[in-house]
């Protein structure tokens, strides 16, 4: 039964046992009324037969009645408060299916996102490793062209892997991620990355600040440098015009801490959350212009949480993101 169904038909329960609820109440206050009158009248009738009262009145003000009146009111405030205690719960069971609807929507649009992106970034180096290959293969053409196409290849082939990587990655981050803790330089991991990274995207100004002497750290490597690989990548991705990236390193006797701000698009308050939900994508695939798969921050946020620490997403000035993440070592 598809989600839809499933939510209108507990909707349609939910309203029966509502006006079924309803019904009852008023069957048992009515009840609970005539039951009253019933035994207030034999009480009156048994009074003035023996003479104890002669007017409704009197009557009115004998223990007796006084007694049967005030367990009658306390009837019918059991019967309001059993209603108001069904009513509420039943609200709050409506409410819980309408919360676990809306996350299936959603992570239904994620996936279905997710599929049409992934199948795209797929296709595209694909598509151009397979045309540089076949001009090689039915031209001669002359070396330094050759060159060129077997360098462009290649880096859609490098593509391919970070893709393969993210995805293997993201798999495991879930299921059987166990980070392998290793002494690294974490300052050399970033120079190297930086200048891979600027020799991929020639037209982006990427900066490294970090202190001279940095000293050697336990960390997982492999999840370090995805994660300063997604982010970076990212900050190039969506810049808004030509990439300018600043990067900075810092230490403390308790904390590492790493910076990525850029001066792109940036991410409104209310996403800031959200882009680290597996899949998720600012915006609508149709529309969007720029690739990914919605992995990237997703392993970036389990990578810091293996290293117990945290990551912050805030707004550079005059405008642009900053990532800042605090490991403690
Ligand atoms: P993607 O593969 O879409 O880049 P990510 O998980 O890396 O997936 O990022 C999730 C979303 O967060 C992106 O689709 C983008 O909308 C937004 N985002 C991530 N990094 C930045 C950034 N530096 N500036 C602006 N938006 C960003």
């Amino acid at each position: 039964m598809s989600n839809l169904r499933l939510r209108l038909l507990s909707y349609v329960i939910m309203a029966y046992m509502l006006m079924a609820f309803a019904w009852w109440s008023m069957l048992l206050f009515t009840k609970n009324n005539d039951a009253f009158h019933a035994k207030r009248d034999l009480l009156k009738i048994g009074m003035i037969a023996e003479g104890r009262v002669r007017s409704n009145t009197e009557f009115e003000q004998t223990i007796d009645y006084l007694e049967l009146a005030r367990k009658y009111k306390r009837q019918e405030y059991m019967i309001f408060g059993e209603a108001m205690v069904f009513v509420l719960t039943l609200l709050a069971g409506l409410w819980f299916i309408n919360q676990g609807y809306q996350r299936e929507v959603r992570a239904n649009n994620q996936r279905r996102n997710f599929l049409l992106s992934i199948t795209h970034e797929l296709k595209s180096p694909i598509a151009s490793i397979r045309l540089v290959l076949e001009t090689i293969l039915k031209r001669e053409l002359p070396r330094d062209k050759t060159n060129q196409l077997s360098t462009s290849a290649l880096r859609e082939n490098e593509r391919l892997h970070e893709l393969v990587e993210n995805l293997l990655l993201s798999a495991k981050l879930e299921t059987a991620y166990l980070p392998h803790f290793e002494e690294m330089d974490l300052a050399n991991l970033l120079e190297d990355l930086l200048a891979k990274l600027a020799d991929r995207h020639p037209e982006a100004s990427i900066a490294l600040e970090k202190p001279d002497d940095f000293p050697l750290l336990k960390m997982d490597k492999q999840g370090i440098l995805s994660m300063a690989t997604n982010l970076l990548e990212n900050a190039i991705k969506y810049a808004d015009g030509r990439p300018e990236v600043e990067v900075q390193l810092s230490k403390t006797s308790k904390h590492v801490t790493l910076s990525f701000a850029d001066k792109g698009i940036g991410i409104p308050d209310k996403e800031k959350k959200r882009v680290f939900e597996k899949f998720y994508r600012i915006g609508s695939e149709e529309t969007r212009q720029t690739k990914g798969t919605g992995l990237g921050l997703f392993i970036v946020q389990q990578v810091v949480k293996a290293h117990n620490g945290q990551i912050q997403v805030l707004d550079n000035q005059p405008k642009g993101t900053i990532f800042k993440i605090t490991i403690p070592t």
